[in-house]
């Protein structure tokens, strides 16, 4: 059976407009009561990467969570509300300040659960690979991830399959980077993460987007559009179109297709509203390390000393708040007097101090060659 996905226009965060938009996004999929039933507990997944204000367009808007939350109320169910941000714990409680969830929560009355405090279970793949999940992701009756669109620096892009990422706590996420240092077996560990904690529904805020060298450190993009669907990998599809990736660019999408957890081609996605071919869509800034990424392993090997991609810090930027020191997970970046000093030699360039610098003084500095390339 096809995929059904719904676009939507949303002209901007205005509550009226949002909650008009969730409401068609919801009816174009037969309506939230086919997915969610009275008394059951709701996972309401933003995605909340760092404390910051909405209006960098890092986190999940709040008006979209406010406006689904109050939907799954309407149904005489419970919502929680809960995502774990990237890196070490630096207090999730100045996470919900800043990206407006706790205004969310005392607006509609929803609990805030913290994944870090919350426990773990792990669970196994059928390949045989375990994963430590928040025991809310687990015991949640039904999921509905909230995911932001954004380009990616290591997955080039991140929405709706990469949203589930946050469902393993604090360090452990640097762990895994750890484990699966190239760009592919990282994406197959987000593959991995996302078929244990597949979401009933997925609504992505595309309202504003963010281009360039995201997750963080990229410019907010104006798409104004929400999209929602069962089927995140479809959802994944749409987005990179959108955005301007080519077909089997997006390691993430090409995982799941061959592991059977989306559509294989966009002739099997029926998408209802507006119509995406007639859509005058904005030309995203890609990230700036992605011509890298099409270059094929055993080339890259070769040619390594030449043609480089890699972080460094901006001097003006830095508040040497140390976060790029406590999250690198091959303790490649040290303490310095004024800023933090880099040694690569067992950098993966895994981008985790790139994506979770609060400043955006991580830059990629690109070898001589490498700017020539792209
Ligand atoms: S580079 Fe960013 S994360 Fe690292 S110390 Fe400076 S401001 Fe903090
Ligand atoms: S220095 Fe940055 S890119 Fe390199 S391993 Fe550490 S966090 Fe990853």
């Amino acid at each position: 059976m096809d995929s059904q996905l719904s676009i939507v226009g949303c002209v901007d965060y205005t509550y009226s407009n949002v909650r008009a938009a969730v409401k068609t996004c919801f009816e174009h999929l037969g309506g939230l009561e086919r997915f969610v039933k009275k008394d059951q507990r709701v996972l309401i997944k933003p995605n909340l990467l760092s404390a910051k204000d909405p209006s960098r367009a890092i986190t999940t808007h709040p008006t979209v969570v406010r406006a689904v939350t109050e939907w799954v109320q309407k149904l005489g169910a419970v919502p929680i509300l809960g995502d774990s941000p990237g890196g070490v714990d630096r207090g999730i409680r100045r996470v919900w300040e800043n990206t407006k969830l706790s205004e969310v929560a005392g607006q509609t009355g929803a609990k805030l659960v913290a994944f870090e405090s919350a426990g773990v279970y792990g669970k196994t793949t059928p390949e045989g690979k375990t994963y430590y999940i928040a025991k809310p992701v687990i015991d949640a009756d039904v999921i509905i991830s909230l995911a932001k669109l954004k380009t990616h620096t290591l997955t080039l892009m991140t929405c709706a399959v990469k949203n589930m990422f946050g469902s393993i706590p604090g360090f452990r996420k640097g762990e895994y980077h750890k484990e699966a240092p190239k760009p592919k077996d990282f994406a197959q560990v987000v593959v991995d993460i996302f078929s244990l904690t597949i979401p009933h529904l997925t609504l992505v805020d595309a309202v504003v987007c963010m281009e360039g060298d995201g997750p963080s450190s990229g410019d907010p993009k104006y798409a104004g559009l929400l999209l929602a669907s069962t089927d995140a990998v479809a959802l994944d599809m749409v987005a990179a179109k959108i955005m301007g990736f080519k077909e089997g660019e997006i390691d993430t999408t090409l995982i799941a297709q061959e592991k059977g957890l989306g559509p294989k081609s966009f002739e099997q996605i029926e998408t209802r509203g507006e119509n995406l071919d007639q859509l005058l869509l904005p030309k995203f800034v890609l990230p700036s390390n992605r011509v890298m990424k099409m270059i094929p392993d055993f080339l890259l090997k070769l040619i390594t000393p030449f043609v480089w991609v890699r972080p460094n810090i901006l001097d003006g930027n830095c508040t040497n708040c140390n976060i790029c020191v406590e999250n690198c997970p091959t303790k490649s970046i040290h303490e310095g007097e004024k800023r933090p000093n880099f040694d690569y030699t067992n950098c993966i360039n895994c981008m985790c101090c790139h994506e979770l610098c609060p400043e955006k003084a991580v830059y990629l500095e690109k070898s001589r060659i490498a700017k020539k390339i792209g």
